[in-house]
């Protein structure tokens, strides 16, 4: 079964975000070359305070 919108899944970028416009379908995988990490915080700690500022949603 083909990936809606021409998905190119990058193998090398794991996601789970499926609201993601770059998500790759039924593949948890994003589509784009590259993607920019940075964190919303002034000291991040965690995990949970870094983000993936390539997100743009559906
Ligand atoms: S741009 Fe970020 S959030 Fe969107 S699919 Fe790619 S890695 Fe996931």
């Amino acid at each position: 079964m083909m990936d809606m919108n021409n998905c190119q899944a990058n193998k090398s970028i794991h996601c789970s975000v499926e609201q993601c416009r770059y998500h790759c379908g039924t593949d948890n995988y994003c589509s784009l070359n590259a993607i920019q990490v940075g964190t919303h915080e002034k000291d991040p700690t965690v995990c949970q305070c870094v983000d993936c500022q390539s997100f743009e949603k559906k």
